[in-house]
């Protein structure tokens, strides 16, 4: 039987991506089916094992650089790997990004750990197929009471997989987790994207740190995971605005799980009205976020994304009193630091405000940006000071 393998060749800062994109194929030997496993080469050396996928344009994922199969041994080793890296940076921690990709050497798979509730989703068809085995990974690792698949996301479709959701293992009920001493509650099944947006850990930390004595509004709270920290970090008042009245009801249940339900309030919103209502009634803050959803999902999206992110941020500087403080992020992966530099410039420029630029962050260390895979970071937030 032929060994089923593929050249390729890729240029220069190409080379370290884990991605093989079709125009980068040479020569293919065999007759590959979606998801098999095969051997690459480039320049007759072989480079590592990776899934192939026709249907995709990223033909080729690579999963190792050693002549290895995507077994049960393989993902334990990766996902054992990936828990101690992330109790080593979040000792206190029980609740994170467990997986996050090709960043933790499984590409295509993400898996979101709340407490002894596992949520999955598997965007590379060679990934998907191998659900049994990721399933069998964490059963060996981990007092595992659930694991649900959350592959109801539009990404999955380039790989030509179809949506869906549920139960792999046990039964989902709702878990109480904790970040930086602040708990929430998570609904595997009901929640958004997978119940919980762990990538702002950092941002929420800082959020917490200079809240004290201030007044604070959180706009696209969902969680009042914003909210809820500054009131911890001993906000005078909070109000947490989000359009969607499940969100809400959420906020306030995780408001008074922390006991900070006196000082809360939240209010079902557009926020591209709210602001501007707000800003009509004379409304002021001392401390503004702003974490919208990704306004660009595609390259294509660019400019009326910028649009939309200069607005609620221009609505947002209105707002803010002397000394006020704008945390403003973008998880559009195409609106790079610049592009947000820029778009910040323009709005304050309309808004007739100065600003120092205090502080920037990115996605916590629970989702680790690589080197060589610029795709691996998509999380942006600056912190500005009104002077
Ligand atoms: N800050 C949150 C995450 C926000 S996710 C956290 O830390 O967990 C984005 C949120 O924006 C979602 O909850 C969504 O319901 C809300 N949203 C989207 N468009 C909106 C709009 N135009 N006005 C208000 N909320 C909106």
């Amino acid at each position: 039987m032929t060994e089923k393998s593929v050249h390729i060749q890729r240029k220069r800062s190409k080379k370290r991506h884990i991605w093989v994109f079709k125009d980068e194929i040479v020569q293919i030997n065999g007759h590959l089916l979606q998801g098999d496993i095969v051997k690459v080469y480039e320049g007759g050396k072989f480079i590592g094992r990776g899934f192939y996928n026709s249907k995709s344009n990223v033909r080729i994922r690579i999963f190792s650089s050693e002549d290895e199969d995507f077994d049960c041994p393989l993902i334990k080793k990766r996902i054992a790997d990936a828990y101690h890296y992330r109790k080593k940076l979040l000792p206190e921690e029980e609740d994170f990004r467990l997986i996050y990709g090709e960043s933790d050497n499984l590409t295509g798979v993400v898996i979101d750990k709340y407490q002894d509730h596992f949520a999955l989703q598997t965007y590379s068809y060679g990934a998907d197929l191998r659900k049994d085995k990721i399933i069998e990974a964490l059963l060996a690792l981990f007092p595992v009471k659930c694991i649900f698949e959350k592959n109801d996301f539009p990404a999955r479709s380039l790989e030509g997989l179809e949506r869906k959701e549920g139960v792999l293992y046990g039964k989902p009920e709702e878990v109480i987790i904790s970040e930086n001493g602040a708990k929430f509650y998570v609904n595997i099944k009901e929640g958004q994207k997978t119940g919980y947006y762990f990538d702002q850990r950092i941002t929420r930390r800082k959020v917490r740190e200079m809240s004290e004595g201030k007044d604070v509004l959180d706009v696209f709270t969902y969680t009042g995971s914003f909210a809820i920290n500054a009131a911890l970090g001993g906000a005078k008042k909070v109000l947490g605005i989000d359009g969607s009245a499940s969100a809400i009801e959420l906020a306030k249940r995780n408001a008074v799980l922390n006991n900070v339900g006196d000082r809360c309030q939240f209010l079902i919103g557009n926020a591209f009205q709210v602001l501007r209502e707000l800003y009509y009634q004379r409304k002021v803050f001392d401390l503004i976020v702003l974490d919208p959803p990704p306004f660009i999902k595609r390259l294509k999206e660019k400019e009326s994304g910028w649009r939309g992110y200069r607005d609620i941020n221009l609505q947002a500087m209105r707002l803010l009193k002397r000394n006020g403080i704008l945390v403003t992020s973008t998880c559009s992966h195409y609106f790079f630091w610049q592009d947000f530099l820029e778009c910040l410039v323009s709005a304050a420029e309309d808004a007739e405000r100065d600003f120092k630029i205090i502080g920037r962050t990115t996605q916590g260390p629970d989702h680790p940006i690589i080197l060589s895979m610029p795709e691996s970071e998509y999380l942006r937030c600056f912190i500005l000071q009104v002077y």
